[in-house]
């Protein structure tokens, strides 16, 4: 710790947003950097406590609690400090392979169980982490390491987010031979075509994915494993197969009028949304316009976030954000103490943005939609809903119930879904006779990876559920270091 008064003399300093009505009028990212001199003073702001709860990992009360990566918070916050860049990145890079991914869009469960934040505001522990690896880019710092030595085992990997991205990464790194199949015609999952180009530029994406590739990962995409390829045929062509296919089946909401023209998907949205960006700047027109519409987005979380700022960029007629949770207090409850997760109210860039261009946040907390509203040629025009209460829950039904009285009908030509995911949906462990758990992911317990098939394993949301980045970075690196044991008999990966 070089300031060791520095966490009471120094206040916590985040890096300014672009102000959200200039924004909107483009895809670019929308954070400021700091200068290096006021990220050195953000760095001093860490105790180096006897115990950093930061990067631990933990799961409390099912969420996680410090860093799902165990990154090394306290040596690197130090040694900006000490305005040793280059030996801050190579820290980083020890536990978390992508931190230009992390250090962007991750939420930071870190920074809700920094000790400091029991009584200051905490750390500034994912802005720290940004400025290290793009100091590192910047200054070249980041290139491919090719492995010394090859092993002459082959290993396929299925699916390019996060998780299979970071399994490819270390196994390579192990000396094996790694093939990276996506169905998609891009690398990335959900890096690509989940989170849009304001969070995260694409070519943050593409320029990790060519060191991969200088380091010797194969990619070969719009190939389906399963379809393209029977999933038998990989296994008879590769010594192992690690399974990193996400979670991507959408929760649907059957009500009636559900196949009114205008309810989609979420990702239907901004999946194409990102797809036409990339290929023609939004010229080809191939992606579902927001532009001039009402529009109601059912669910928060980063999936409605999501759709909320792309639809400010297409310069929707209004906006509206439908939670059916109670909206949560300011400050922790008694019952989320320190260092759990802090579950409190939050307001994203989308609604900041909704907020800047309609007068007031979008979302409407404590609602249930009952049924679409359509016009005689199928389009939608409208939803009712109903106001639920959750102190009344219906005795062996809903944890709620709606209140009398209380129905409306809110006008809307496009409704995006963004419910959930329940889930993979390729036929790949169908073929291979993976089993699943209760939840329909792949089973494989965690730390472990191993399916019931010999020589598959499992990593990612298509094992734990829709989850984040950050976890999909750990379970990579874990199934890795297990695929590498089977491969070989011992392992000296990380994980
Ligand atoms: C809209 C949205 C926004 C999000 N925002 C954030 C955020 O801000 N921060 C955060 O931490 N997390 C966020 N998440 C969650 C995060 O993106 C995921 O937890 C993470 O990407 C999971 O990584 P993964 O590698 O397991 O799966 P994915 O990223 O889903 O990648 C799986 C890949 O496998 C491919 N695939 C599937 N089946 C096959 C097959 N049979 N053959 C070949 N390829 C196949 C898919 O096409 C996909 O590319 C967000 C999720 C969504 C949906
Ligand atoms: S990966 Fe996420 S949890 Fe870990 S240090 Fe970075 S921001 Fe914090």
């Amino acid at each position: 710790m070089g300031d060791p008064t520095g966490f009471k003399s120094i206040e916590r300093q985040i890096p300014t947003d672009r102000d959200p009505l200039l924004r909107i009028l483009d895809w670019n990212e929308f954070h400021d950097h700091m200068s290096e001199e006021e990220m050195r003073s953000q760095g001093a702001r860490c105790m180096d406590c006897g115990v950093p709860f930061c990067h631990t990992g933990d799961l409390i009360a099912n969420m996680a609690s410090g860093c799902p990566v165990n990154n090394l918070i306290p040596e690197w916050n130090d040694l900006i400090y000490r305005n040793r860049w280059k030996d801050a990145l190579d820290r980083l890079h020890k536990t978390n392979n992508f931190p230009e991914f992390t250090g962007r869009v991750c939420p930071a469960p870190c920074e809700g169980s920094c000790v400091l934040g029991i009584n200051e505001p905490p750390v500034t522990i994912k802005n720290n982490e940004v400025a290290i690896i793009d100091r590192g880019f910047e200054e070249g710092w980041v290139v491919p390491c090719p492995p010394q030595t090859r092993t002459g085992k082959t290993v396929a990997v299925v699916g390019s987010g996060p998780a299979g991205l970071a399994a490819a990464a270390e196994l390579n790194k192990a000396g094996h031979d790694v093939t990276v199949y996506e169905r998609s015609d891009r690398i990335g999952g959900l890096l690509m075509y989940g989170i849009p180009n304001m969070k995260l530029e694409k070519h943050v994406v593409d320029r990790r994915v060519k060191i991969l590739e200088d380091e010797g990962v194969k990619f070969v995409t719009n190939t389906e494993i399963g379809k393209d390829i029977t999933s038998d045929q990989l296994k008879n062509d590769f010594d192992a197969v690690v399974l990193c296919t996400g979670a991507t089946k959408p929760r649907d909401l059957n009500i009636p009028g559900r196949e009114l023209k205008g309810v989609h998907f979420a990702m239907e949205f901004l999946h194409q949304n990102t797809k036409s960006l990339l290929d023609s700047t939004l010229e080809d027109g191939n992606y579902i316009s927001a532009k001039d519409k009402d529009v109601i987005v059912i669910g928060g979380g980063d999936t409605g976030n999501d759709c909320l700022g792309t639809s400010m960029r297409h310069k929707c007629k209004s906006l509206v954000n439908l939670e059916i949770v109670p909206q949560p207090g300011m400050e922790r409850a008694p019952d989320n103490p320190w260092p759990q997760w802090p579950k409190i109210f939050r307001v994203d860039y989308g609604h900041e943005e909704a907020a800047a261009v309609f007068g007031d946040d979008p979302r409407l907390f404590q609602v249930s939609t009952l049924e679409f509203i359509g016009d005689e040629d199928g389009n939608l025009t409208g939803l009712k809903i109903v106001e639920v209460d959750w102190s009344k829950p219906i005795p062996g039904g809903a944890p709620f119930s709606p209140v009398p009285g209380s129905e409306r009908t809110l006008k809307a030509d496009l409704v995006f879904l963004a419910l959930g995911f329940l889930g993979p949906e390729s036929p790949v462990a169908e073929q291979l006779g993976v089993e699943c758990d209760n939840r329909s992911n792949y089973k494989a317990d965690y730390g472990k990876y191993t399916t019931n098939v010999d020589g598959v394993f499992a990593a990612g949301d298509c094992r734990r559920g829709q989850s984040l980045i950050v976890w999909a970075i750990n379970e990579g690196r874990g199934a890795a270091r297990e695929c590498d044991r089977y491969l070989m008999g011992s392992t000296q990966l990380p994980g």
